[in-house]
């Protein structure tokens, strides 16, 4: 309940212009986004595959609506690419990207600019020896996210797809996606959904989740694990045992800034683990999505935005 009004209220124009004033260097803004530029993402890149862990890098931008705007966020990621060449991490680190940061919500040309635009990039992400994981968005967006998943794969087969669990229709896409060489990435799902197309019921998510593991545990595509639950991480590792998958035949994924000891202790452990970097200056709705999920989060974010004011 607290977190869909917290998204509700997040659209609101004052809110926004009220917070995105806040430089991301600020406590709460920097504990889940390490940087607004490509030079700082790198060295938070470095400082975690130095400690064993893989990453993806999340440009941040959505909802974008301008064309110039969209290839302005594919020069992001083709700078960023380059980078982490440069820089000798490509090899352990890759990039997701937002249909809507690269057109997918202009009206009439937003299919084919998106599809044009993440091209583009996983091209790139080709030429530098890494994969292209596309995010899902809200379920307006699933159909022609997957649809554009679909064209991508056809020169690009490495492309992660993502599904989330709390949509009723995923179990089904879980059974489309588990086939050979097939990368996808299940998470809960980050947006506030009618109860029409998802579980409103955290239980009920929860089983979903279940439901697609086993599903994609039990193909023969690569599961990239994306949750920070404990009880579903242990669900995941039983499941990949029992399905006699070995350590790196899938993946564990989380969020910078979020369980940052698990993480490590996981990979510790023979696990493969990858940390999802947002980095840049668009971090308003990503950061909303992560005080939503928990609650504990806003008293932290009230207190320094007190400290600021
Ligand atoms: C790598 C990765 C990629 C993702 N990509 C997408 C995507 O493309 N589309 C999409 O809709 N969603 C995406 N998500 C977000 C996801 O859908 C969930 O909203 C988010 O991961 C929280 O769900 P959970 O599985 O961690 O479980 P929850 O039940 O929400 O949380 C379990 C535990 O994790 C910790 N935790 C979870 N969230 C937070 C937080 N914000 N702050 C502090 N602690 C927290 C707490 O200990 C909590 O008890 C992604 C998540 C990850 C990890």
């Amino acid at each position: 309940m607290l977190r869909q009004s917290i998204l509700r209220l997040a659209r609101s124009g004052r809110i926004k212009r009220l917070i995105s004033v806040m430089p991301v260097s600020s406590g709460i803004v920097n504990r889940f986004v390490p940087g607004d530029d490509t030079a700082s993402a790198v060295a938070s890149t470095r400082g975690l595959i130095d400690a064993g862990l893989h990453v993806s890098l999340d440009h941040l931008g959505e909802d974008t609506l301008d064309p110039a705007q969209a290839e302005q966020a594919v020069a992001s990621y083709l700078e960023m690419l380059d980078a982490l060449v440069a820089a000798g991490l490509a090899r352990n680190a890759e990039v997701s990207v937002k249909l809507s940061a690269v057109g997918q919500a202009l009206p009439e040309v937003g299919d084919k600019l998106c599809l044009e635009n993440a091209r583009t990039i996983c091209r790139a992400a080709r030429n530098a020896g890494t994969t292209v994981t596309i995010d899902m968005e809200d379920h307006t967006t699933t159909d022609a996210t997957l649809a554009t998943v679909r064209e991508l794969r056809k020169d690009y087969p490495e492309t992660g797809a993502v599904i989330q669990a709390y949509l009723r229709r995923t179990e089904a896409d879980a059974r489309a996606l588990a086939f050979e060489g097939s990368r996808v990435r299940l998470c809960k799902g980050a947006y506030r959904e009618p109860e029409s197309v998802a579980f409103q019921d955290r239980l009920e998510v929860d089983k979903s989740y279940v439901r697609c593991l086993k599903v994609l545990m039990a193909g023969q595509g690569y599961p990239m694990v994306a949750t920070h639950d404990p009880r579903m991480i242990a669900i995941a590792a039983a499941l990949a045992t029992r399905t006699g998958r070995s350590h790196g035949s899938y993946e564990f994924q989380m969020l910078y800034g979020i369980r940052p000891d698990e993480q490590q202790r996981l990979a510790e452990s023979g696990e493969k683990v990858r940390v999802y970097l947002p980095y840049g200056e668009e971090w308003y709705g990503y950061l909303m999505r992560r005080l939503a999920e928990r609650p504990s989060n806003l008293t932290f974010f009230a207190r320094s935005l007190v400290s600021k004011s």
